[in-house]
């Protein structure tokens, strides 16, 4: 199974966004080239407040435990990342006062166009967990395709490449 791989400035800024979006999920993509020379964070709003202020019905949850990415921003990232030539490395969100899991409905949406099959194949997903507003824990989730399942796999933090030995 993939393992992750990030670099500090990338994990700073994710944990910093989700801080700061405490007490809500925050989300967003890390897009970036395949010999490594390329890392970006694309943070993308958490439209879920709006949409279960709008319709309750259909959105029962707030953004407090979940969220929904803003589709322009969301496509804008994408767009980007194929002019570039960069690819989707991984999408992450936070998780404000729970644990760093791969919950049922985070399954659900990872797999929105063919249930069965998760939408992109080769990303992992980073879930972050923020505790009364501070960073508790980050763990990466990747596709296992013998199972069909998403499962935790090993997340390294780099810095400048090497292996980060103080986070
Ligand atoms: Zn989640």
């Amino acid at each position: 199974m993939k393992a992750a791989s990030i670099r500090r400035a990338s994990m700073d800024a994710i944990v910093a966004q989700a801080e700061r979006e405490f007490p809500f999920e925050c989300c967003g993509l890390i897009i970036g080239d395949n010999e490594n020379s390329v890392e970006e964070v694309r943070p993308v709003a958490n439209i879920q407040n709006r949409m279960h202020a709008e319709d309750a019905a259909a959105f029962p949850r707030d953004a407090r435990t979940a969220f929904l990415m803003e589709p322009k921003e969301h496509l804008a990232a994408m767009i980007e990342a194929d002019r570039r030539k960069l690819a989707i490395r991984a999408v992450y969100h936070s998780h404000p006062n729970r644990d760093a899991y791969f919950s049922p409905t985070d399954r659900a949406q990872a797999c929105s166009f063919d249930p069965p099959e998760p939408d992109y194949p080769g990303v992992v997903y980073i879930v972050i967990s923020i505790r009364a507003g501070k960073f508790a824990r980050a763990a990466a989730f990747a596709w296992d395709s013998e199972r069909k399942e998403f499962a935790e796999t090993k997340l390294t933090v780099e810095c400048r490449g090497d292996p980060c030995t103080q986070c």
